[in-house]
């Protein structure tokens, strides 16, 4: 028997037997020399041809895709044609090396030199390496690397899904994933989550288990096991049961005895927005618009600007939008924004901090907003991210009044915002709680980190402590100024009802946690949250508060979260 823990980045109970992975592709044999008789120069335009027939592929991926999916696959794209990996290539194969193991040396340069840049441009070397087998399989004339095809859906194992693999995931023939590596802020956790897929990362011995055998997969305990009794059988079916139930949400967020609790969408984009509708969203409330530039390598102009958000009003007329200004930065760089040689980008010029280096950047895109506003019925606010003290609270307050903009507000992800929330929102109109950064910060640990996820989490006394700060910061004020939250804490259930407990006026996920926020909500009156609150509160640890308050949620079991 296996039992096996890991993180839960993705609720779901399923069984289901083990696929693993297929092996990567076995590299061409060091000091592969050009075949006799080809020149270098015909082995570059193949190597060339390759590397743009990737490119082509991953991009029409792209463009079927949307939000979290459509950027990795965008960015990978991006990466096949990268010049700096083509010319490395080049000049290998100028010196004799064959067309495979030209790119397949240049890309482990490439990968280990973003490797040592750390952060974000570590995580990318992934994708370089991603790229560089699929180019490889094309100049061999096999199929791309990936994902294995099976008539019965199964529970797919890896060590960690490329971003590529991750984007195209089947959900109808993939019942959940399970890495050993990968941390809560991977693509598999991000875009597991977006698919509903049951999902546990960080999960060692994993490739240790047999193919085809079956197992039980719990993606909010975070374990998988080859234990398969009645009790399993039980919950699996359970979540079978509810989850399409689940996937939608219609109505209004309520507690059971009618405070109300708007549930919003986080999206990056129209297609985002057009199907946070559809799913039942009562507005946006993280319109993450760095999400609709990713690909751009300079600043967006105005018309470009006002139809990417146009697109995303049309889709709520009468609805609430919150927008999000640009967050460059970190694991989301955007080339005309952000400098890619930064040693600590996670602390860097980040978010509303690029207005001091990239001045005029964030008045065009307010003009922007402002502009797709006029034209358009949805309620639209509009918040800055990365705000850490009053002064730069109210100099984006007298931006958005200059650009017409009546009702501004702040993320608050940065503790320092937290701890000043009160003086903070005498100069806007409200904030919300940004707990994925907030989270990175309090505890000083990178979110995209596999071995720091214990850390990582929202539900950390010191985090809680911060989110009942900045409500507080709000009653000091008379209680006017909502609050919301728009990070991944939002979307847990459990942690949803103590997030109103604690005061949060608003909660804005991944369209697909609606239903089962909205369940949880619905299951408890606001005396309920509240004293909900003060069992989180009064723990010592993550996993004592989540225990406890999840423990006074029977719903969360009957649904199978
Ligand atoms: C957050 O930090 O919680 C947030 C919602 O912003 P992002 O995840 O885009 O950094
Ligand atoms: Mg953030």
């Amino acid at each position: 028997m296996q039992n096996l823990a890991g993180v839960g980045v993705s609720p779901g109970r399923v069984i289901g037997a083990v696929r693993h992975m297929p092996k990567p592709l076995a590299a061409p044999p060091a000091g592969q020399r050009l075949p006799e008789g080809t020149s270098a120069e015909e082995a570059v335009a193949t190597l060339k041809a390759a590397a743009l027939g990737v490119r082509d592929d991953l991009k029409s991926r792209a463009a079927a895709a949307t939000g979290d999916a459509k950027a990795v696959l965008t960015a990978t794209a991006l990466m096949a044609a990268d010049p700096m990996l083509l010319k490395s290539a080049a000049k290998l194969v100028a010196a004799g090396l064959s067309a495979e193991r030209a790119i397949w040396e240049a890309g482990d340069t490439v990968a280990a030199m973003l490797q040592n840049l750390g952060g974000y441009m570590a995580e990318r070397s992934a994708d370089v390496l991603d790229v560089r087998a699929r180019i490889v399989a094309a100049l061999r004339g096999m199929p791309a690397p990936g994902i294995p095809s099976s008539a019965e859906p199964f529970i797919l194992v890896a060590e960690d899904l490329a971003p590529a693999d991750t984007a195209t995931l089947d959900a109808e023939h993939v019942l959940g994933l399970v890495t050993s590596g990968g941390g809560p802020q991977s693509h598999t956790a991000i875009l597991a989550r977006a698919l509903g897929l049951p999902a546990v990362v960080a999960a060692q011995g994993a490739g240790g288990l047999p193919d085809g055998g079956r197992v039980f997969l719990d993606g909010a305990a975070g374990t998988v096991t080859s234990s398969v009794g009645e009790e399993q059988v039980a919950a699996a079916r359970a979540w079978q049961a509810n989850s399409a139930a689940l996937a939608t949400f219609s109505g209004t967020g309520a507690t059971a005895d009618g405070h109300e609790v708007p549930l919003l969408a986080n999206v990056g984009g129209a297609k985002d927005a057009a199907a946070a509708a559809a799913a039942g969203a009562q507005g946006v409330g993280l319109l993450r618009t760095e999400f609709c530039f990713l690909d751009r390598d300079t600043e967006p102009g105005h018309e470009e600007q006002v139809a990417a958000y146009a697109g995303v009003f049309a889709a709520f007329p009468g609805r609430k939008v919150v927008v999000r200004t640009l967050d460059a930065g970190a694991d989301k760089p955007l080339p005309f924004l952000t400098d890619a040689t930064e040693p600590n980008p996670a602390l860097g010029v980040r978010g509303y901090r690029t207005d001091t280096t990239s001045p005029g950047v964030l008045q065009r895109q307010l003009a922007a907003i402002a502009a797709a506003a006029a034209g358009s019925d949805a309620e639209v606010w509009v918040m800055a991210p990365m705000i850490s003290t009053p002064a730069e609270a109210a100099d984006f307050a007298g931006m958005c009044a200059a650009a017409g903009l009546k009702t501004p507000g702040v993320m608050v992800e940065v503790p320092s915002a937290a701890l000043t929330a009160e003086s903070i929102l005498q100069h806007v109109d409200f904030a919300s709680l940004g707990t994925n950064d907030l989270t990175q910060y309090a505890m000083a640990a990178d979110r995209q980190l596999g071995p720091l996820a214990a850390l990582n989490n929202p539900w950390q006394p010191a985090v809680l402590q911060l989110v009942r700060l900045t409500v507080a910061g709000s009653h000091a004020q008379g209680g006017g100024k909502p609050v919301g939250v728009c990070g991944e804490a939002a979307a847990d259930p459990a942690l949803a009802v103590v997030l109103v407990g604690l005061g949060v006026s608003t909660l804005s996920m991944s369209p697909r946690s609606l239903g089962a926020v909205g369940a949880a909500l619905a299951s408890v009156t606001l005396a309920d949250a509240r004293r909900l609150a003060m069992v989180a509160l009064a723990s010592d640890t993550a996993a004592g508060a989540q225990a406890a308050v999840r423990a006074e949620l029977p719903i969360l079991s009957e649904l199978g979260l």
